[in-house]
C-alpha cells in the first residue's frame, strides 16, 4: 500500500532521462525513529507534516515505504575523485525518494543517503551511520544560513539497525533536499561511454531544469559552460569568505545547480592557513582550502570536455571556445572573491589598491594563529573603538598593525557612516559557524548517550550566524590551542 504524502510530484527525471537512472526503493528500516526533522522545510517542500504521525513520517523518510505518485530512483554518474577518473559510481547509498514542486514553485529532490544498497552499491553496504549523518544535517544547514547555496537537511531518521564502519554504529538516514542532484560526473559517465547522444539529452535537461534562459543563445552548450563556470565561481567565492573547506571535490561532489553537495569530510578553518585540509584521506592536500579554485576550474575542465561534440562538428574549434570559458573562469571567481572581501572589510567604493590590502591581510595573518572567522567579525569591533580587537588575536601583533592603519586610511576615504558600515560588515562576517569541537562535541552526545540538547542548540546558534546574542561565548570560540588538529574521516 502507497502512502500520500502531500507532495505535489513531477518526475521529470524519471520520465525524460529514461535510461540514466535505475527505478530503486530503499530498505525497509526496522524500527525507523525520527529523531530529526526540519518543520520549515518539510512544510516548503508540501511534506504533510500536520497530518502525518511521526512513526509514517520516519518510515517515508528512511525510504521503505511506497509513496503515491512517487518514482523513486538511484541515478548513475561517474567522477573523477582526487584526479583519477571512475567510471562507475553512481547513487550506492543514496535514493531520489520524491521531485517535487515546492509550495514556491521551486522543483525540488527529496534524496536520502543511507537507505539501502542499490544497482551503483558495489562493495559497500548502502547505510550511513548517525554521526556523519547529523554532521551533514549541521553543517548543510550552517551554510544555508550563511547565505551559501547548498543541498539542504530535511530529516535524521534513525534505522533501528547497527551499521559496522569502525566498530558498531547507529544506523541513520539523512532525508536532504536539492534544486537538483545533476552533477559533473553525471555528464562525464556518458561521455566516457561514448554516448555523445545521451550527453545532449542530460544537458538539454540540465540547461531546461537550471539555465533555461540560455536555450535562447546562439551556442547553448557553450553557454551553458559559462553558466555553470559563473555558478561555481560564485559559490567556491563564498566558501573562502567564510573559511569553508570542502575536503573531497570529486567532480561527482560538484553540482550544476552551483549548490553545494556532500558534507562528508568538509570544516571550517579555525587558524588561518591557505594549506588547511581536514580530510584524512586527502595527503596531498589537493583538496586544501586555498586550492579550492583551481579545482573548481579543473572540474569545469572535465565538464567542458563532455560537451565539446555539442559545442562545435569542428573539434578544434570546439576546444577552443571551451578552453577559453575555463581560462575565463579565474578572473570571474577573482573578482567575485575581491568584492566579497571588500565587503568583509567594509569598503563600500572600489579602490585601485583594494587587492593588494586584501592580500597583505591575509598574508599578516599566516603562520600567526588567527582566528578566521574572529578576525573579520572584530574589525567592526575596532570601528566600534575597541581598538585591539583584532590585533590581540596575533602572536605577535607589530605587522598586523601596520596594515589596521593602512585599512583605517583607506575607510576614512570613504564617507559612510560608522553604523551602516558597522552593520554591513556584521551582516557579512559570522560570529558563529560551526566549530569543529563544538560539532564533535553534539555528535558524541547523540551517538554515544542519545542526548540531542548538544545538536538542537548547535542548530539554533547557527540559524542566526550574524546575529550576536547573550550567553552564546563558547559558541563564538575556537579550540583551545593545545587541542589535538582536527581530522575528518568519511
Ligand atoms: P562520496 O565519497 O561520498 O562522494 O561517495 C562516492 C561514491 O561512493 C558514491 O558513488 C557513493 O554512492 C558511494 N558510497 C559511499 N559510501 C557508500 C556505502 N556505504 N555503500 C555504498 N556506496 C557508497
Ligand atoms: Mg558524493
Ligand atoms: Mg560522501
Amino acid at each position: 500500500k502507497h502512502i500520500d504524502a502531500g507532495f505535489n510530484h513531477d518526475n521529470s527525471y524519471a520520465d525524460k532521462l529514461n535510461g540514466f537512472y535505475v527505478p530503486f526503493i530503499g530498505d525497509k528500516a526496522p524500527n525507523p525513529q525520527l529523531v530529526k526533522l526540519n518543520t520549515e522545510l518539510a512544510r516548503v517542500i508540501g511534506l504533510d507534516i500536520d497530518n502525518l504521525d511521526r512513526k509514517t513520517i520516519a518510515s517515508i523518510l528512511s525510504g521503505g515505504t511506497a509513496i503515491n505518485g512517487a518514482a523513486p530512483l538511484a541515478q548513475a554518474y561517474a567522477g573523477h575523485q582526487f584526479g583519477g577518473f571512475s567510471p562507475q559510481l553512481g547513487d550506492g547509498r543514496a535514493l531520489l525518494l520524491a521531485e517535487v514542486i515546492d509550495i514556491n514553485g521551486l522543483r525540488r529532490d527529496v534524496h536520502l543517503k543511507g537507505s539501502g544498497r542499490t544497482a551503483f552499491s558495489r562493495g559497500g553496504d548502502g547505510k550511513a551511520a548517525l554521526g556523519p549523518v547529523l554532521r551533514e544535517y549541521l553543517l548543510g544547514e550552517a551554510m544555508h544560513a550563511l547565505n551559501v547555496p547548498t543541498t539542504r537537511a530535511l530529516a535524521v531518521v534513525i534505522t533501528g539497525e547497527k551499521v559496522w564502519r569502525e566498530g558498531r554504529q547507529t544506523g541513520a538516514v539523512l532525508a536532504r533536499v536539492a534544486s537538483s542532484h545533476l552533477r559533473v560526473g553525471t555528464f562525464e559517465y556518458y561521455a566516457a561511454q561514448a554516448q555523445p547522444d545521451k550527453v545532449k539529452r542530460l544537458a538539454d535537461y540540465a540547461i531546461d531544469r537550471h539555465y533555461p534562459e540560455l536555450k535562447a543563445s546562439e551556442n547553448r552548450y557553450l553557454a551553458f559552460i559559462r553558466a555553470v563556470s559563473e555558478r561555481q565561481a560564485t559559490l567556491i567565492a563564498k566558501w573562502m569568505h567564510i573559511g569553508f573547506v570542502h575536503g573531497v571535490m570529486n567532480t561527482d561532489n560538484m553540482t550544476i545547480s552551483g549548490e553545494t553537495i556532500d558534507y562528508g569530510p568538509c570544516a571550517f578553518i579555525d587558524r588561518y592557513s591557505p594549506t588547511a585540509v581536514f580530510s584524512s584521506i586527502d595527503r596531498q592536500g589537493r583538496y586544501a582550502y586555498a586550492n579550492q579554485s583551481s579545482i573548481a576550474q579543473w572540474n569545469l575542465a572535465r565538464l567542458a570536455e563532455c560537451l565539446l561534440p555539442l559545442i562545435d562538428p569542428d573539434n578544434d574549434k570546439a576546444v577552443k571556445l571551451a578552453t577559453q570559458e575555463i581560462i575565463d573562469f579565474k578572473q570571474r571567481y577573482e573578482a567575485l572573491w575581491l568584492s566579497g572581501m571588500r565587503m568583509k572589510l567594509g569598503l563600500m567604493t572600489t579602490q585601485e589598491d583594494d587587492l593588494d590590502l586584501v592580500t597583505e591581510l591575509h598574508t599578516t595573518m599566516e603562520g600567526q594563529h588567527v582566528d578566521f572567522t574572529l578576525l573579520f567579525r572584530n574589525l567592526s569591533e575596532v570601528l566600534l573603538g575597541n581598538t585591539n580587537a583584532a590585533r590581540d588575536l596575533f602572536d605577535d601583533p607589530d605587522s598586523f598593525d601596520v596594515w589596521q592603519s593602512k585599512w583605517l586610511k583607506r575607510i576614512d576615504s570613504e564617507s559612510v557612516s560608522n553604523d551602516d558600515r558597522v552593520n554591513a560588515m556584521n551582516a557579512v562576517n559570522p560570529l558563529y559557524i560551526p566549530r569543529n569541537h563544538k560539532v564533535e562535541e553534539a555528535l558524541h552526545a547523540a551517538e554515544l548517550e542519545s542526548n540531542y540538547e548538544p545538536f538542537e542548540k548547535l542548530i539554533e546558534v547557527l540559524a542566526q550566524p550574524f546575529t550576536k546574542r547573550e550567553g552564546l561565548e563558547e559558541y563564538a570560540v575556537p579550540a583551545p590551542l593545545d587541542a589535538s588538529p582536527y581530522k575528518t574521516f568519511c
